[in-house]
């Protein structure tokens, strides 16, 4: 019997704590506050960025938002920043990525003060994270030991393939499975025999982003199958395409444990870790000891 995770259930769960944490809060007198930033005429980052303001409007986190058109100089977006590290009403700030060729984007990662960096790029939340002692976890990985946890797989001796190795997801998901004592091996493109290591695998965590390319041939009996993959795939709807995971559902979902499939698994929860990480951001900046979700 496999059991299919359900992203959204578990995602509504964590923002009903979140709406708990913010009561709490606004007990004490603060309001969380997440400033958004965009630069990007990017019809996508312009979508992610007005689901985040709701996602926060749901919870009771207020939100700022300030638009910078991508023609202007660097300097404008780095003003944007120190001006938001300094203002006492916003707890996390988020530069949608990416970002225009001519602003330097790990310029502005380091810019963000590390104590309001919610999305967990800047390099001491990194360090922090590769060093065991975590602060602001990006939030897809996040999102993904959360529905492993809700969906209570042990991780303590796993074998565990984490396929891709980008920055947001694949490297700190590695280290998170790390410590969380499972033995990770991180595939990427110059992996050679991919199939080897994911046959191999107790959990495969697909996240390369492409579109169905992990089927049941490529896992074992009973694996347990994290895909993480949002691929937009052209097709003839009124859309004109549709959305699919790095996972081929129907056929993994014959031979794994626990699957989650995509839309409808790790999304969700990315969006919920961020309204996490405002209020934890807000509680650490006012010395509140709040509960967190
Ligand atoms: P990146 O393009 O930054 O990284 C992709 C990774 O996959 C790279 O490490 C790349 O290797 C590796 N890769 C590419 N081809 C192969 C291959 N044939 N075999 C093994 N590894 C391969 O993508 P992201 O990490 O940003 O995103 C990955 C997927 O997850 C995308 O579909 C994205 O849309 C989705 N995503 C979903 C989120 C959500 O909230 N659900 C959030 C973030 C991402 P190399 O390093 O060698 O190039």
């Amino acid at each position: 019997m496999t059991t299919v995770i359900d992203g959204n259930a578990v995602a509504e769960d964590v923002r009903a704590d979140v709406a708990a944490t913010v009561d709490a809060l606004d007990a004490e007198g603060v309001t969380p506050g997440l400033a958004t930033v965009l630069m990007s005429d990017d019809d996508a980052s312009s979508t992610y960025v007005s689901m985040k303001q709701r996602d926060c409007e749901e919870v009771g986190i207020e939100s700022f938002h300030v638009e910078i058109d991508p023609d202007e100089p660097a300097s404008e977006l780095y003003e944007t920043i120190d001006d938001l590290n300094a203002r006492e009403d916003v707890h996390g700030i988020l530069v949608q990525l990416p970002l225009p060729d001519h602003v330097d984007e790990r310029e502005v990662l380091r810019r963000v003060d590390p104590a309001k960096d919610v999305d967990g790029f800047h390099p001491e939340n990194v360090g922090r994270l590769v060093a065991g002692d975590p602060r602001f976890v990006p939030c897809t990985p996040n999102g993904v030991m959360r529905l492993l946890d809700d969906a209570d797989v042990p991780l303590d001796g796993l074998d565990a393939t984490v396929v891709g190795r980008s920055n947001i997801v694949g490297k700190p998901l590695s280290n998170l499975l790390l410590q969380e004592n499972a033995t990770v091996t991180t595939c990427h493109s110059r992996t050679t025999d991919l199939e080897a290591h994911t046959r191999s695998a107790d959990l495969v965590v697909a996240a390369a982003g492409i579109p169905e390319f992990i089927d049941a041939s490529m896992l074992a009996e009973g694996a347990v199958v994290i895909d993480v993959g949002t691929n937009r795939v052209e097709d003839s709807s009124e859309k004109g395409y549709h959305l699919t995971g790095d996972v081929d559902f129907e056929s993994a979902k014959e031979k794994a444990s626990v699957i989650s499939p995509s839309p409808g698994g790790v999304g969700p929860m990315t969006r919920a870790m961020l309204l996490v990480n405002t209020v934890e951001a807000a509680a650490a900046l006012t010395d509140s000891d709040v509960p967190l979700p």
